[in-house]
């Protein structure tokens, strides 16, 4: 059976109602596992609600962020993940979630809309980007949050390009080929790598001189990366140095104006481009729902990965505020934690459907790696090993491969595989 509905007119379901809000990262491996996990007599059907036709892959934007490359690369079909399995997926919002009554809305406000009873909601619908009330921050600045913002980030770059070309007075030119980042967590870094290493090429594209472009990297903290070990963070800064991008430590953001960025110590930089990467919340829609939620606003879950309130609703991925008891710490807004909460939520939503209970959540990190440009990168692996390099960058390249693998087997794999070994040729 495939089931895709455009509209809010569902069918009345015939088995107990699985409602997935969210069809990212946590969205998309709960519902793969689920159906591939139905077994004949299971009288469950699974519903997923995303707004858009595809998943936006995250953590592979900074792959698209500067191009050439077409930013829909980092696009995962949902027709084509769920063609041969039993997902009805209905590509629109979830406006309001009764949790009291098991009940989702579906739809804008009005007399579209439509209430959908559910057996179990899970509710995976990510984060967005946080941009603080600094003065024309927000008007100035792109974030880097969805392929949109990829998209708006390559138009304003071949903008700079094209309004450069004409300039005669090297200063002006130099001016108007000021790139800067804020932010110098794994985003900021992913970006701004990727524009230290792709610029030179596409300036000389345009027929411009790369020695005119300064690509500068803003951070309100005395250093980069403080989720990486000492060791890696000199490697990473050593590496920004032999890209020419010029790091601003402890450098507060005062003020934003057209073209020019105040910091608080007085000093201002040119910035006809500026990009934003310093820090998410969680969606504001599921925020409103009523749900208990921490002081980041994200919700909070039990071990289970449930919400403490209603034993019927999951929270899982960026969204959900899990306590990891081994650190006694949130855990961080990463892919690999979305996607390990959704296999784990997969197996408990079987069980109790088959009678069973829902075991606790035991998160493990794997390692983590972050990009520096799109072949250079520095991480971590279980055994505690550090890379840094072409090796790092496989390794990150991998965890693609690897989720490929999960939603879509081998073929996904193969075939988006051979898509980004193109992109490096
Ligand atoms: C530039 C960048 C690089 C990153 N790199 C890495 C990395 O290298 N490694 C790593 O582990 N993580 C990385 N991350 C983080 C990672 O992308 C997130 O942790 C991951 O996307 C979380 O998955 P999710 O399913 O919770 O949310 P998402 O993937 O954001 O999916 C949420 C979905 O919910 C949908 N939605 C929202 N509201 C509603 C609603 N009301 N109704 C229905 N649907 C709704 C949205 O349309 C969206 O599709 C990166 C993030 C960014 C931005």
């Amino acid at each position: 059976m495939q089931n895709s509905s455009a509209g809010p007119n569902i069918t009345p379901g015939v088995g107990r109602r699985i409602v997935i809000a969210g069809g990212g990262y946590a969205g998309t491996t709960l519902a793969v596992k689920l159906a591939r996990g139905l077994k004949p007599g299971d009288d469950l059907e699974i519903l997923l609600v995303e707004p858009n036709p595809c998943q936006q892959a995250l953590s592979e934007l900074d792959l698209v962020a500067v191009g050439p490359p077409r930013p829909d690369f980092c696009e995962l079909w949902h027709p084509n993940v769920f063609k041969d399995l039993p997902v009805t997926i209905c590509y629109n919002r979830i406006d309001k979630v009764r949790a009291d009554e098991s009940l989702v809305t579906i739809g804008p406000r009005g007399s579209s809309a439509e209430e959908v009873p559910y057996w179990r909601l899970a509710i995976a619908t990510g984060a967005v980007a946080f941009v603080p009330p600094v003065h024309g921050l927000a008007e100035h600045a792109v974030t880097m949050w969805s392929v949109d913002d990829a998209q708006e980030l390559q138009r304003r770059i071949e903008a700079q390009f094209r309004a450069a070309i004409v300039l005669a007075d090297r200063t002006e030119r130099r001016r108007a080929l000021s790139f800067v980042v804020v932010g110098a967590g794994a985003t900021g870094m992913e970006i701004v790598g990727t524009l230290g290493q792709m610029l030179p090429k596409r300036a000389l594209d345009f027929g411009l001189d790369p020695a005119d472009l300064s690509v500068h990297l803003v951070e309100g903290r005395p250093d980069i990366l403080y989720d990486l070990p000492e060791t890696l963070r000199a490697k990473v800064r050593k590496r920004l140095d032999k890209l020419g991008i010029v790091l601003h430590l402890g450098s507060m953001v005062e003020r934003v104006e057209e073209g020019v960025i105040h910091l608080a110590d007085g000093r201002e930089l040119p910035a006809p481009v500026l990009c934003f990467c310093g820090g998410a919340k969680p969606d504001p829609d599921a925020v409103a729902w009523g749900l208990a939620a921490d002081p980041s606003g994200r919700l909070v879950v039990d071990e289970f990965n449930k919400a403490p309130s209603h034993s019927d609703v999951y929270i899982i991925g960026d969204v959900s505020a899990f306590r990891d008891p081994k650190g006694n710490r949130t855990l961080p807004m990463l892919a690999q934690f979305a996607i390990h909460q959704a296999e784990h939520c997969a197996e408990n939503i079987l069980a109790e459907a088959r009678g069973g209970q829902p075991k606790p959540f035991v998160p493990n990190m794997h390692g983590e790696f972050v990009s520096v440009g799109p072949t250079w990168g520095a991480g971590w692996m279980l055994n505690g090993r550090n890379l840094t390099g072409f090796p790092a960058i496989v390794m990150k390249r991998l965890t693609y491969v690897l989720y490929w693998w999960i939603v879509g087997g081998i073929p996904l794999a193969f075939k988006r595989t051979r898509e980004m070994l193109k992109m490096f040729r």
